[in-house]
């Protein structure tokens, strides 16, 4: 059977305790490889490692990291239906999402801080009279650890592991112990660019032993995390007593705000993506679609209509949706469905299992539209994180706000409307990192990415990211006329 080993100094090797993981292929259920698992001793290692490793990369100067950080996205790119593949079977969602999206953006993370590394720099500010000049060093801080979710996993992993490594940093990283099929192939790409050994360092395991064992490692002294809510409370509580420097990108439930005056074609092709892309299983999806009241019996008739033409089937194949990513996580989203309607509800497509001829092992689920009563409702309130929406009118733009705000996330919205003063005042009273107007995951990867409220602390992209791996040291120069 297929091993996923941890890549640690330059070697790929089992956990020192012996111990595996099942991989499940989440389109037929079956267990088709297995992971190592890794605990304290194996994350040991993988310091020491980054620890030797960190003076001489720190050192490297930033047009060598550079060129070595491009030849990785190159190497990525070579293997694009390979790892295109691989990524699907982990992960169950389609083929071509991964073929086009996920693998692509993880060459570009690389490529984009590659140059991005080389512009990045200080601005010295003189005190007249007083002969002074001061300027800010933006050193590495050495070992950081990044811990990735498994609803994109080589995408996060890469997003994490190429601004770290940019700024000079070594790493030691954990993929999620659901997908690690790409992160862990990721190894043989860095090794045949030229990054140094230990530089870059991959252990597998579960999230409360390697995870955990990373965020309490007194020598790894930042952490970038990307996964649920309530892991990233667990991170934040342990990493307190050390005052270590977390980056926590958490959980969503982005509102769509949806007025009459939209391009309505656009906006109803760009909503069937923002519900369902990848299953539901984006942190940004929109989850919650809230639509002036005069538009909204019309969008309701048109999106069902829309989102009942969706195609689920094997993620191979040509489909829209593929399978959820464990039969866990599907009965988790069974039972919101079930909740949603108890709750008063009512289901108007979707709402069940799916069984794919030849593959009935496999955790499939119909595209979901619920209207719900009120936004107070548990399926409003909670993320699912799965191809399910909730819809309901409003009635102007101050119960718009009011509802889009009116949950614990504060991740992304999304706000349809062609009036661009409406769109100003909106956007500026949305409780949200990200905002999206008459589009949706349209990704510059310079500016900033994050959330509020409990979506995270912190920001990734562009400087953003290379702020956070790095410790500003204010030098302050006084000279003699
Ligand atoms: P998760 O929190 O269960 O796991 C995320 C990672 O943390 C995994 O690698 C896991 O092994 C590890 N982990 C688990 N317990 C840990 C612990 N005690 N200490 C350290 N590490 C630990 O999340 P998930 O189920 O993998 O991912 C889904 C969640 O991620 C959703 O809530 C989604 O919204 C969120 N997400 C957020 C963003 C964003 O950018 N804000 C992006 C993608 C996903």
């Amino acid at each position: 059977m297929l091993e996923v080993l941890n890549y640690i100094n330059g070697r790929y090797l089992p956990a020192a305790d012996g111990g595996w993981i099942e991989d499940v292929d989440p389109s037929n259920g079956t267990v088709y490889a297995q992971i190592t698992r890794s605990g304290k001793e194996d994350v040991e290692d993988a310091y020491q490692a980054a620890k030797k490793a960190f003076p001489a990369w720190s050192q490297t100067s930033q047009d060598q990291r550079a060129a070595i950080m491009l030849k990785i996205a190159e190497g990525i790119e070579a293997r694009l239906d390979q790892l295109a593949k691989a990524e699907s079977r982990d992960n169950g969602k389609p083929v071509s999402l991964a073929t086009k999206v996920d693998i692509p953006r993880s060459a570009k993370n690389f490529r984009f801080f590659a140059h991005a590394i080389t512009q990045f720099s200080t601005e010295a500010h003189e005190s007249v009279g007083n002969n002074s000049i001061n300027f800010t060093l933006r050193q590495p801080i050495g070992v950081v650890g990044c811990i990735s979710p498994w609803n994109l996993p080589l995408y996060l992993f890469s997003w994490k592991i190429a601004p770290a490594l940019a700024a000079g940093n070594t790493v030691v990283a954990k993929p999620s112990e659901i997908t690690p099929m790409t992160a862990s192939m990721l190894g043989e790409i860095v090794e045949e660019a030229g990054l140094p050994k230990g530089v870059l360092n991959i252990v597998h395991g579960l999230g409360p032993e390697v995870g955990q064992a990373l965020v309490e490692h007194p020598g790894i002294k930042a952490i970038s995390f990307t996964g649920g809510t309530k892991t990233g409370a667990i991170l934040a509580a342990t990493a307190a007593p050390m005052f270590k420097k977390l980056s926590l990108e958490l959980g969503g439930k982005n509102p769509n705000l949806i007025f009459a005056d939209c391009d309505r074609e656009k906006m109803l092709r760009t909503t069937l993506r923002s519900s369902f892309a990848n299953q539901g299983q984006i942190c940004l999806c929109g989850s919650r679609i809230f639509v002036e009241r005069s538009y909204y019996d019309t969008f309701k008739q048109e999106f069902v209509e829309a989102v009942k033409t969706l195609t689920v089937g094997h993620p191979a194949d040509d489909v829209d949706l593929g399978a959820v990513v464990t039969k866990e996580h599907q009965e988790k989203i069974q039972a919101y469905i079930k909740i949603a309607v108890e709750d008063g509800g009512t289901l108007l497509c979707g709402g069940r299992a799916v069984s794919v001829k030849g593959h009935e092992g496999g955790f499939y689920l119909q595209p979901t539209v619920i209207e719900v009563p009120s936004n107070d409702c548990r399926i409003n309130q909670e993320e699912v994180f799965g191809p399910v929406v909730t819809i309901m009118p409003f009635d102007d733009e101050q119960e718009a706000i009011a509802l889009a705000n009116d949950v614990p996330y504060g991740l992304a919205s999304t706000v349809w409307s062609n009036d661009v003063d409406r769109v100003m005042r909106v956007g500026k009273k949305l409780e949200a990192g990200i905002v999206w107007v008459n589009t949706w995951l349209n990704r510059d990867l310079r500016t900033p990415f994050g959330g509020v409220k409990e979506s995270g602390v912190g920001r990734e992209g562009g400087l953003e990211a290379l702020r956070f791996f790095t410790e500003p040291k204010n030098i302050c120069i006084q000279y003699n006329n």
